[in-house]
């Protein structure tokens, strides 16, 4: 039995879930929170709010994205009846509640970029004047953003996070790639792909479907919308070929063809600052999404130019003795990077971490880009039989080695190759996240630039 009179309960007292418990609690809701980790439990009665294991009667859970649709209080609630939410269903509940706001909503989604898409896009909106509040997934949880808002919220959606939508309906919904991850939360990869296609599934005519198709992946799921009778306007974007009636780059031009009569707008290695063409990518779909929440081309053009990356994705560090660092921790799979390795002639490249079983052929593909390989942690010794016949390759326990060992042979090189940190593996084994394990990167070239000086 589930009525709005009883509490509601939110699974999981991360950032989200107290995202979630405070928002639930600002409407009116008595909320009572569980989280299987003590500290959680702790965080939440510390917050005031009441804790115990989530059970009839209930108005509603709230489930934290990590949580698994396998988890037993999920179970027990589906069983009796009560709805469970993510926090993307409670956000569109309170726009939902609100509708004189006249606010509009970008969602984000893919395997990789959603970060760096959501920042372009809330960074040329903001350059055109605009006012936005950007978060989601990474940042500032959609229910601690700024309510109600007079301008574009910019959504970052995880997997998890659309796997539980079922009202989210965004003005404009934007998918940018999708690879392989978190096959141990969704079970199959059909179930990640559809996950991902739940970002469209509420749109209207009146809504906007961004979507890249340069994977074969994102090709199958326009050709699915292209045929919904009530589906939304499909805008399809690409970094390599051309697409009519939307964004792409063709000889290195960027051309938008929203309105029809296709404009050239400008060389797209001129435009943008971040290297990288999976940053082409990025930007034809934030272009998109921004031209069809009325941003006029003429400022997006001087915008996008003034676009610097977010950290610890493809960041420069400080160069020490002539050797560039880069650090690239947020690249937890193959595909991202694979990406990174795309953008280097020759690399002293540090990987490793908690691998994700994935077929490591797009990274086998480049190997002629790796000068060496220096590889760590659990998954050490996968990518070291990997790459043994193709690059010299050292494995090493912990990352700060690698990375000193790998300045040692980058410095004796003319010109040195940049020492990349692209992970292609999750941080889990050895750090809290992979914020911390950019931050320890960071702390080795410190050190090593002041043994230099
Ligand atoms: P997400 O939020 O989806 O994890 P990020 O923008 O944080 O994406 O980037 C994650 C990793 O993927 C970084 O290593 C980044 O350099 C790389 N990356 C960014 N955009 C793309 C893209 N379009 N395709 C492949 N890799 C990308």
């Amino acid at each position: 039995m589930a009525t709005a009179h009883h509490p509601a309960g939110v699974l999981g007292f991360g950032r989200t879930g107290a995202s979630a418990a405070r928002a639930l609690a600002a409407s009116g809701h008595t909320v009572v929170v569980w989280d299987d980790a003590a500290a959680g439990r702790r965080a939440a009665a510390e917050s005031g709010f009441a804790v115990r294991e989530l059970a009839p009667p209930l108005a509603r859970i709230v489930a934290s994205p990590g949580v698994a649709p396998a988890h037993p209080q999920l179970q027990a609630a589906a069983r009796a009846g009560i709805p469970v939410w993510g926090d993307i269903d409670e956000f569109s509940h309170r726009l939902a509640q609100d509708p004189a706001t006249a606010s509009t909503v970008i969602g984000v989604t893919g395997t990789n970029g959603k970060s760096s898409a959501v920042a372009m896009i809330e960074h040329l909106l903001r350059a055109c004047g605009r006012s936005c509040a950007a978060g989601g997934n990474l940042g500032t949880p959609a229910l601690d953003l700024p309510h109600p808002l007079d301008g574009v919220y910019v959504l970052e959606l995880s997997s998890f996070q659309l796997a539980r939508c079922r009202g989210f309906r965004p003005d404009v919904a934007l998918l940018l790639n999708i690879g392989t991850d978190h096959l141990d939360w969704h079970k199959t990869r059909s179930a990640y792909v559809a996950a991902k296609e739940k970002i469209f599934r509420m749109q209207r005519p009146e809504d906007a479907a961004v979507i890249c198709i340069d994977d074969v992946a994102g090709e199958r799921v326009r050709e699915r919308l292209a045929a919904r009778t009530d589906g939304p306007r499909v805008i399809a974007v690409s970094a390599r070929r051309p697409c009519p009636g939307g964004v792409w780059v063709e000889d290195g031009v960027l051309c938008d063809d929203l309105d029809g009569g296709r404009s050239a707008i400008g060389l797209i290695g001129s435009l943008l600052q971040v290297p990288g063409r999976h940053n082409w990518q990025n930007a034809v779909a934030a272009w998109a999404a921004a031209r069809l929440v009325g941003a006029p081309p003429d400022d997006l053009a001087a915008a996008l130019a003034d676009f610097r990356g977010l950290p610890h994705r493809l960041e420069a560090l400080e160069p020490v003795a002539g050797v560039a660092f880069i650090n690239d921790s947020k690249a937890t799979n193959v595909a991202a990077a694979a990406a990174a390795l795309a953008c280097f002639d020759r690399v002293c490249w540090v990987a490793g971490g908690r691998g994700k079983d994935e077929d490591l052929d797009p990274l086998v593909a480049l190997a002629h880009r790796v000068d060496a390989g220096f590889f760590f942690g659990e998954d050490g010794p996968v990518l070291e039989a990997a790459f043994a016949t193709r690059a010299p390759v050292a494995r090493f326990e912990r990352m700060d080695a690698a990375v000193t060992s790998a300045f040692a042979r980058a410095r004796r090189g003319s010109p040195p190759p940049p020492v990349l940190l692209s992970p292609a593996c999750a941080s889990y084994d050895q750090f809290a996240d992979f914020e911390a394990r950019g931050a320890a990167f960071r702390a080795v070239v410190e050190a090593i630039a002041r043994a230099e000086a």
